[in-house]
């Protein structure tokens, strides 16, 4: 049994065994076919296409509850953050959200929003916990991860963003005692921390990499988003594997952080819906940082979960290529996951790889394989697959 994908304009490929790439150079775009020996029967018609490998997410808030869709008006009409976040607005919101929903309730909301995500070629993603915001809350959240992770097709790694915002009642240092605890007690995969003028500090930050260290967890931050903490060196000397956001990023860290083991997790659907500074990526991946894509999906700063919408914003405004885009989305974004990319996750596009940025907006794809499964086809794309 195969699925046999017949007569593709690009295939992507990058070279077996590496775990991520710091250039682009060696991702190849070229004519021909792929055949993946699975489980399943199918031949596909890939005549005017690129066969990509599925897209990895590994930066979402799933799950949580609800939406801020009013809250965007004011933010986008002028209203200025203080105000909205004394009316209650900002993280308390989803806080408020996700502990009046049902764990049925926030699990059918996440899990129609992992299928529209497979959809749109979102085969691997990432969820975090973070809207919780007491210790109850956080370890209820970091179950509902796990449950979804249980309901959705595609594998889901789950991150303990414990320290996202400081209670009500709590300073910060008090808080990280209460993180601490949930990182020890809570099933999850990676530890993450939002360092932020309004949040926690680079010292907090740095506790959290000796709890991540002592748990035998990944680390990784909410770093340099809103203001410049110089989070950086602090991120890798605990050895982070990855610093997420960075449109504040110091000019002085880009070298060092480049010539890590740490991914430079890139998020322009935040940028754009939360009017944030641009990351200095064309910089960045001219320097060899590992670059990666991802859509930040939440219900505050970047409520977009299409991965080729994301390629199309980073390419405008980063300077990318194509084939920069997608390695980022691709085989570097799977290595901030602890994971090799499947290569029986493959998309059929509905054009070549140059229509993903260039078509903004526009949901290219055609078919989705994951595991060796179609496991979605396009209703005006169904003429390509037979058996
Ligand atoms: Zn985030």
């Amino acid at each position: 049994m195969s699925v046999a994908i017949e007569g593709a304009a690009q295939v992507m490929r990058v070279p077996d065994g590496v775990p991520y790439l710091r250039s682009a150079d060696e991702v190849a775009l070229e004519p021909g076919d792929l055949t993946l020996d699975v489980a399943a029967d199918a031949r596909i018609d890939a005549r005017g296409c690129a066969v990509i490998p599925g897209f990895v997410d590994c930066h979402t808030h799933l799950p949580f509850a609800g939406w801020r869709a009013e809250e965007y008006e004011r933010k986008v009409t002028g209203v200025p953050y203080e105000e909205i976040a004394r009316a209650g607005g900002g993280i308390a919101s989803s806080a408020r959200s996700l502990a009046a929903a049902s764990d049925e309730q926030v699990l059918a909301q996440a899990e129609r929003l992992a299928r529209e995500m497979l959809q749109h070629g979102t085969t691997v993603f990432e969820g975090k916990t973070g809207y919780g915001l007491s210790r109850e809350g956080e370890a209820r959240s970091a179950r509902l991860g796990r449950e979804l992770a249980g309901r959705v097709v595609q594998p889901m790694t789950l991150t303990g963003l414990f320290a996202h915002a400081v209670p009500p009642g709590f300073t910060a240092d008090e808080w990280m005692d209460e993180a601490e605890a949930l990182a020890r007690e809570c099933d999850v995969d990676a530890l993450d921390i939002f360092v932020e003028s309004v949040a926690f500090g680079n010292e907090h930050l740095a506790r959290m990499g000796r709890i991540a260290a002592a748990t035998g967890r990944p680390l990784r931050a909410h770093a340099e988003q809103l203001s410049t903490m110089r989070s950086v060196p602090v991120a890798l000397e605990h050895g982070a594997r990855s610093l997420d956001h960075l449109s504040r990023i110091h000019a002085d860290d880009i070298a060092p952080l480049a010539a890590a083991e740490c991914a430079a997790v890139l998020l322009p659907g935040a940028e754009l819906m939360n009017a944030e500074d641009t990351a200095p990526a064309r910089a960045l991946a001219d320097a060899g940082a590992i670059c990666v894509l991802a859509t930040d999906f939440n219900p505050g700063t970047s409520p977009i979960l299409s991965i080729p919408l994301i390629i199309g914003i980073a390419v405008r405004r980063y300077g990318w290529s194509v084939r920069e885009a997608l390695l980022a989305s691709t085989l570097n974004a799977a290595w901030v996951l602890g994971r090799a990319l499947d290569p029986d996750d493959v998309l059929v596009l509905d054009g070549p790889a140059e229509h993903v940025p260039y078509r903004l907006g526009h949901n290219p794809v055609a078919v989705v394989i994951a595991a060796g499964e179609v496991v979605w086809v396009r209703p005006d794309q169904a003429w390509r697959v037979g058996r």
